[in-house]
Formats: C-alpha cells, structure tokens, sequence
C-alpha cells in the first residue's frame, strides 16, 4: 500500500510526520510522492498563520474529485489544523475520513485500519485547554515518540529529539498552547537512550525541540533537571558529535544554560532565540513577559560569555496597533545585535488567541508587507556583511549532503545515486550554524571537515577543503649519477 504525506509547519511537525510514516510502514506501507498513487493520503497541518491553513483546504479542494472516482482512498488530516478545527474540517471538506492532533498521533495506524475495513469516519483529538483538569489535559497530549526508524529521517546524519511538548507562555497571538497543550517534559533518560540509539544507527547531530527548550524541567525525586544538565548528560554519548537546541525563550536563557553550551565542545555556538519585537509597548501586548532591556541584557551576556556566538530571532511585524514608531524599534533592535538571521512573519490573527479577543487587526496588509521588506532588507545587509568576515578563514564544517543546486541537478537529470567517488557539490553547517557549501564527494558526507572559505552572500559561506601538507617539508629527488 502507498502512502502519500505533506507536511506544513515547524520542525515538530517534521518530525511528527517522520515518526508517523516509520508507524504506517510497520503496517507495509512505502511512500510514494504523488498522491494520484496513494491509497493513503495525509496532511501534517499547522496553525499558527492562517495562509497554512488555506494552503491545507486549498489542498483538500483539490482531493474532493480523486475521493469520488477512487472512493477507498483514506484522506487524513492530521496535527495542530486537525486540533484546532476538529468537526469543522469533515463540515468543509465531508470527503476527510480521519482528524487527528498532534497528541493523539499514535493512534493513527489502528484509525487507518479501522476505516480501511469500513469503520467510517475517525476523529481523535485531545482535550481543549478549558475542558478539564490540567492533570486530564496532559494526559489527553501524549508525546508521540516510539522507536525511530533512520531510514525515515531525510539524512542519516541528523535526527529532530522531541525533549519536551506543549506550551505554558500564552503569548497573545500564538495558537501553539491551545493546539498542543500544557507544557511537559519528557524524562531525561528516554532523551538519553532515544539519542543513543540515534548514535548507534550513525546519527552524528541531535537538534532538541520545543517550543520554549530552554524552559525544560524534569523533576526526578530531589533533583530538578534543566536543559543544561540534559546537555552535558547527552555530550557524553559516543559518536554524537554535534548537539543543537530550538525554541529558546528569551527569559529561560539562564547562566548555567550559556555556561554548558560555552564548556561543552559538542554543543553549537548557535543559539535560536526570537525577540518578535523591539517595542516595549508591543512586546506589553504580546504579553512576552520580558522588555527589550531585558533581551538587549540576554544578548549581551551570551556574547561576552561566547564571542562569536551567532544567535537567530523570530519577528512578526505588523502586530496589532503597531505605529511606525515601534516598528523603527525593531529595526533598532536588528540593527544592533546583529542577528546571524532572523525569520520574520505578517501578523495573522488567530481566532481563539487572547490578541484576537483583545485588540483589532487594524495594521494594513500593505503596512505589514512594506516593514517585513523592510526588516528583512536590513536582516540580509546584516547577514551579508557578518557573512563575508569569514572569508579567508578556515572552519569545521559537519557535511549534511549533497547541496539543493547538487540535488537539483541530479533530479533534472534523472540521476542514479552519485558515484561514492565522483566529485559532488556538498554542503553542511559551520559550528556556529552557519550554512557552507563546497566541491567534495558522497563519502565525505557525516564526517567534520577543515573548508576554507572563499566568497559569502547573506545565506551562505563558499569554500573549499583545506588540505593538509603532511610529510618532510623539502623532498630531494637523488638521481644516480651515470659513470661514463
Ligand atoms: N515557540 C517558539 C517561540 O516562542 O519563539 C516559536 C513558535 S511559532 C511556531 C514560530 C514563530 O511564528 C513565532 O516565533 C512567531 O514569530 C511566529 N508566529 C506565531 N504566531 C503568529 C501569528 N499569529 N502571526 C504571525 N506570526 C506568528
Ligand atoms: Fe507561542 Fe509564545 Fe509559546 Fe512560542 S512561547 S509557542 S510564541 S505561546
């Protein structure tokens, strides 16, 4: 049976999806990568801007015929759309045969089977964040995390760890604590041995997710873990050889946290922190639980901690009642912590989120799309610039694979696998996360590499491997004088 999945959304969903796929596998399912030839066919849905979920109905749109002419085609839709919306998704599109959130997605494998065998439709979701005690709406989110499969993951060499699901900070625009539920923890010994065998399988990076990592807290009788405990727990396991972390929040970002990424040599000097704003006032009514003082004080402390640090943000312009004086602020605030890049989003007003009850969509779509080109032009100047210091230097790249021009080309060209010798164009992440692309070859990929680079724009470092001169430095050829 084949399977067909499309995943919107943030690195969670991907790896919700990857683990999705390695269950439906385990029932003799293979993928395939159009859904005209899938006798399932799935969506991993996001929330949290409303052009992903027009992107999702628009899609489901475009199904309802393919359902009619092959009616025993399984049509489901699953994550933070599907808990968000619920009954609503089979009132727009009736052909949907199962709804499912992201804390019930181990039950999908059984739900598919049922409908295969003529159940009907299935909805699953858990428990909205009003609708019962938070010990029961904990236990209707269940972290999803069974046995991983490598040949699921889109390198061997790189595996997302789920550390911790769910939110508690109910900033006012964000959909995420309703969809995904309380914030909880998973015990640091499933962390540690789900990475060990990551390591084992060949797994050489481990990137640890959640929605606020840095907020992660397990209590084990007297001890409290913290993110910085499960760092040095997680250094110690042979062949990992890099460790990343996404979503820190701004306030969590204490000292024995900087402390364990500047001491542990495996952990990227990179750090994902989203400052969304560079108001005071919009920072108030996003109710962000910091000032921009408090950021600038973070951002200080962890460059005087790690020179060299490269630290990333998140900014949403256009948030509600944002004068073009605050929005400068932001600009301000780009200019001056010099972010290695930033991601930045329009405000979309998500129905349900405290902002949507409190305060008018009132800035412009033209407003909102005139600062994000706006913020985003002084963002690229930026990453240009601090890009092009790397020129000339050496750096220690770990090699993810071929580049997207690389596959690309091998796509267009119907290319077999790449010949394990042949030269190919590669590229990987700099300790500080930042993006290198060289000349190399297949069997270079998931090892650490000296590139030196020689050119930068504001996305990527361009380099080349630096080879070693080893042996005597002089060498005398001794030709054996001929006696006449
Ligand atoms: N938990 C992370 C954090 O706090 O930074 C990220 C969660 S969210 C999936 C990723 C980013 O989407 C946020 O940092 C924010 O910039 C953006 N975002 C969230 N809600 C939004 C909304 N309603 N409109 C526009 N952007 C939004
Ligand atoms: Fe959303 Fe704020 Fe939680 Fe991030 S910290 S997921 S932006 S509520």
């Amino acid at each position: 049976m084949k399977l067909y999945i499309e995943t919107v959304g943030c690195q969670m969903n991907e790896l919700d999806s990857e683990l999705v796929v390695a269950s439906l596998r385990k029932d003799g399912y293979e993928l395939t990568a159009s859904p005209h030839d899938a006798d399932t066919i799935l969506f991993n849905t996001c929330s949290v801007r409303q052009h992903a979920e027009d992107k999702i109905y628009s899609a489901l749109g475009r199904l309802k015929n393919a359902k009619r002419e092959h009616p025993g085609k399984v049509i489901g839709v699953l994550g933070c759309m599907a808990q968000k919306d619920q009954g609503l998704i089979f009132k727009r599109a009736p052909y949907v045969d199962l709804i499912v959130g992201p804390g019930q997605l181990h039950q999908v494998p059984g739900l598919v089977r049922e409908i295969r065998a003529g159940g009907g439709q299935r909805m699953e979701v858990s428990l909205n964040r009003k609708d019962g005690t938070r010990e029961q709406i904990e236990r209707s989110h269940e972290s999803f995390d069974p046995l991983r499969d490598p040949a699921m993951r889109p390198t061997p060499y790189q595996a997302y760890v789920r550390i911790m699901i769910g939110c508690d900070k109910f900033c006012t625009y964000c959909i995420v604590p309703s969809v995904r539920g309380p914030e909880q923890s998973r015990p640091p010994a499933d962390i540690v041995a789900e990475s060990r065998q990551l390591a084992n399988e060949g797994c050489r990076e481990i990137i640890l997710l959640g929605q606020t990592v840095n907020s992660y807290k397990y209590r084990e009788g007297d001890h409290t873990w913290r993110l910085s405990d499960l760092l040095a727990s997680l250094h110690d396991i042979e062949g990992i050889q890099r460790i990343k972390f996404v979503t820190n929040y701004p306030k969590d970002m204490t000292n024995d946290l900087l402390a364990a990424v500047r001491d542990l040599p495996k952990v990227a000097k990179y750090l994902h922190v989203p400052a969304q704003s560079g108001s005071n006032d919009v920072l108030a009514r996003m109710k962000r639980g910091y000032t921009v003082e408090d950021y600038r004080e973070m951002i200080a402390r962890t460059k005087e901690w790690m020179p060299g640090v490269a630290v990333s943000s998140d900014f949403i312009v256009g948030f509600c009642g944002e004068t073009d004086a605050e929005f400068q602020l932001t600009m301000d605030l780009v200019r001056e912590c010099r972010f290695k890049n930033s991601f930045i989003f329009k405000y979309s007003e998500r129905p349900g989120t405290k902002g949507a009850e409190l305060y008018p969509d009132d800035v412009p779509d033209e407003v909102k799309r005139r600062r994000n080109h706006e913020l985003l032009a002084l963002q690229n100047e930026i990453s240009e610039a601090d890009n092009h210091a790397f020129i000339g230097r050496e750096v220690e790249v770990l090699i993810e694979g071929p580049s997207k021009a690389a596959e690309k080309e091998a796509a267009a060209a119907d290319a077999e696998a790449p010949s394990p010798n042949g030269p190919l164009q590669l590229t990987g992440r700099t300790h500080c996360d930042r993006i290198v692309v060289f000349e190399g070859n297949p069997r270079q990929i998931g090892h650490t590499l000296p590139i030196i680079i020689y050119d930068a724009n504001a996305h990527t470092l361009f380099g080349e491997i630096a080879t070693r001169h080893s042996g005597p430095e002089l060498f005398t050829l001794s030709v054996p004088l001929q006696t006449a």
